[in-house]
């Protein structure tokens, strides 16, 4: 039987019947299990996989949350981990060796290429390809790991040619998920081995809880879990789990609201003399790349203003009141970021990055108030109060 995504996200696996009807799943707050006999618990502890037996392994709670998202995925299995770092890191930690090779494609989050920077201590190398992953490929190269869309740029790079470039050396293919979620994309059906996500961002959707997840096949999530999860030990408290789980209860309906909003901001941005260039899917030249891949977007989105730095982007951001200034994004708050520092101008253009580019994560509130709240921000530009640095930060809200 064919679930949609709304029946998987507000229904399945939550079991009333095996917990007194209780429409919300208990919160098995317990570190572990115990057992009625020492045969039992031996049998049970020589498959931890299988069994109830330490929440640094199976807990029931989070177990509702890993069935839902690989369902959400069609994937075979999903473990959960204390953080979407925490899944990242064990995907590498479970499937390289040293004198393996990873490729990455198209802009990769920062601390996953510091992770990367990282293992070349422990003779793992990696190397970044924009667009032809073929031409890339080593003899030791072990996976290929993508961002799609990427999440400063939001720049979609093709998935299937990806996973059949992948199948056809017998390497395993990784994305990170997050921008789309399930609800927007599925990698496990265009052929990806691996699907990745920091549920902190949109699948928690209240930015209230830090948590991530791998979904794929049985054999290689089993595996992920042996090394990655009980050895690394990132786990998820099955009190987070119940608050992700519920956040999931709404999350087709805020992903909808997401994008109508983000698309309304972008209408907006698009009539503004000040900004060079506004990045989105929903605008990429290709649309056929993101019609076969993708059924929706999320709210993340980029702009660069023409006139870039960092007093412009500073000026330009110390306006603003609804739009939150902070990292992360995905949550029902609107939030406003960007790259530049004082310092870093030219680290910036090394990564294709404008020095004026401001990113926004459009939350749930009217897009009303928050085209109001950026006009501000524009106003500050053409009032010509960006005078000096002291001037910008007295003005910081
Ligand atoms: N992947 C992407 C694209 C992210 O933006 C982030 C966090 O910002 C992560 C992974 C890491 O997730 P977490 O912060 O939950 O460890």
């Amino acid at each position: 039987m064919k679930y949609t995504d709304e029946q998987i996200c507000t229904q399945l696996f939550d079991s009333p019947s095996e917990h007194h009807g209780a429409v919300s799943p208990p919160i098995y707050q317990t570190s572990l299990f115990s057992f009625e006999t020492f045969e039992a618990f031996t049998e049970a502890q020589s498959a931890e996989r299988e069994n109830y037996v330490y929440t640094r392994g199976v807990n029931p709670t989070t177990e509702i949350l890993e069935n839902k998202l690989a369902m959400l995925e069609r994937g075979e299995m999903c473990k959960c981990f204390g953080s979407g770092m925490g899944a990242i890191s064990a995907i590498f930690h479970s499937l390289l060796k040293k004198g393996d090779h990873v490729l990455f494609m198209n802009t990769i989050y920062g601390p996953t290429q510091q992770l990367m920077e990282h293992l070349e201590n422990f003779g793992i190398e990696h190397s970044f390809v924009t667009e032809d992953a073929e031409s890339a490929i080593r003899p030791n190269t072990r996976i290929i790991y993508v961002e799609s869309p990427g999440t400063m740029t939001m720049k979609v790079i093709d998935l299937m040619k990806i996973a059949a470039t992948g199948m056809r050396h017998g390497i395993y293919t990784a994305i990170d998920n997050t921008w789309s979620t399930p609800i927007f994309q599925k990698p496990l059906t265009m052929g990806f081995d691996l699907s990745i996500h920091s549920l902190t961002k949109y699948i928690g959707g209240h930015s209230d809880v830090v948590g991530g997840a791998v979904i794929g096949k049985k054999n290689l999530v089993d595996r992920i879990f042996q090394y990655g999860f009980q050895l690394n030990g990132s786990v998820l408290s099955p009190h987070d789990a119940s608050l992700i789980i519920r956040g999931l209860r709404t999350l087709p309906l805020r992903m909808k609201q997401h994008q109508a909003n983000a698309l309304r901001v972008i209408e907006y941005l698009k009539t503004k003399e000040e900004i060079a260039a506004i990045h989105h899917p929903s605008l990429e030249d290709d649309s056929s790349l993101v019609d076969n891949q993708m059924t929706g977007f999320s709210g993340l989105l980029s702009f660069e203003l023409k006139e870039g730095g960092f007093e412009q982007v500073a000026a330009f951001i110390n306006k603003l009141n609804v739009f939150k200034i902070g990292v992360s994004w995905g949550g029902y708050e609107s939030l406003i970021n960007s790259p530049i520092k004082r310092n870093n101008q030219a680290e910036l253009e090394n990564q294709g990055m404008a020095s004026g580019l401001i990113r926004l994560s459009i939350g749930l509130e009217s897009p009303e108030l928050l085209i109001s709240d950026l006009e501000n921000g524009f106003h500050a530009l053409k009032k010509d109060e960006i005078l000096s640095k002291g001037e910008v930060a007295s003005e910081t809200k």
